[in-house]
């Protein structure tokens, strides 16, 4: 998937999260970091390719990348599997509360919003032909369907016509069916 797919698929899984569960209090600006750590996590998996678009973002992010990538194996390796995941939810969680000093945020909902955001990733990963190692170390790719050739090719035709407008279609239904939500938790901070 297309870093632009996986940017949407991000923010389509927090909406989702939002809509489906309770009401939470945070402030505006918590709010708006969640939401940047969530599309920074919607990316990160990636991280093990030089040229991905979290490092294009990044102010000498290529070079960065570039250090990185063979440390992480190669493209779809350890950041696409359980044990990956694993990982960055603790690396994430370590790097958040040691900023938590300098950015007043509540910072369990800031790594929410990227857990969902990393999470989003590998759910989109899987429908994609090279599928993802899941059980890494276990040299085996997952993929979903099982079988190949139903599977989507990386920012192919199928890509770009079924599932980025189906995201967008999805999302728009969550607001319609739930514009109250929004309606008040855009009432907690207009006082
Ligand atoms: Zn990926």
């Amino acid at each position: 998937m297309t870093g632009r797919t996986h940017d949407l698929a991000a923010f389509t899984a927090l909406n989702y999260i939002f809509v489906t569960q309770p009401l939470i209090h945070t402030s505006l600006a918590t709010a708006f970091v969640a939401v940047g750590a969530n599309l920074i996590g919607g990316l990160t998996p990636d991280i093990d390719q030089p040229t991905a678009d979290l490092w294009n973002r990044l102010p000498a992010g290529s070079i960065i990348g570039r250090i990185l990538s063979p440390i992480l194996g190669s493209h779809r390796m350890i950041s696409h599997s359980i044990l990956g995941t694993l990982f960055f939810a603790f690396v994430s969680r370590f790097i958040l509360e040691h900023v938590k000093s300098i950015l007043i945020v509540d910072m369990n909902v800031v790594w929410f919003g990227f857990m969902i955001g990393f999470l989003s990733h590998l759910v989109m990963d899987l429908f994609t032909k090279e599928g993802i190692p899941l059980f890494f170390p276990i040299p085996i790719k997952i993929g979903f369907p099982p079988l190949h050739f139903l599977r989507l090719q990386t920012g192919g035709i199928g890509e770009k016509s079924i599932i980025f407008p189906g995201l967008m279609v999805f999302n728009g239904y969550l607001i319609y069916q739930h514009y109250h939500k929004y309606l008040e938790f855009l009432k907690m901070y207009i006082k």
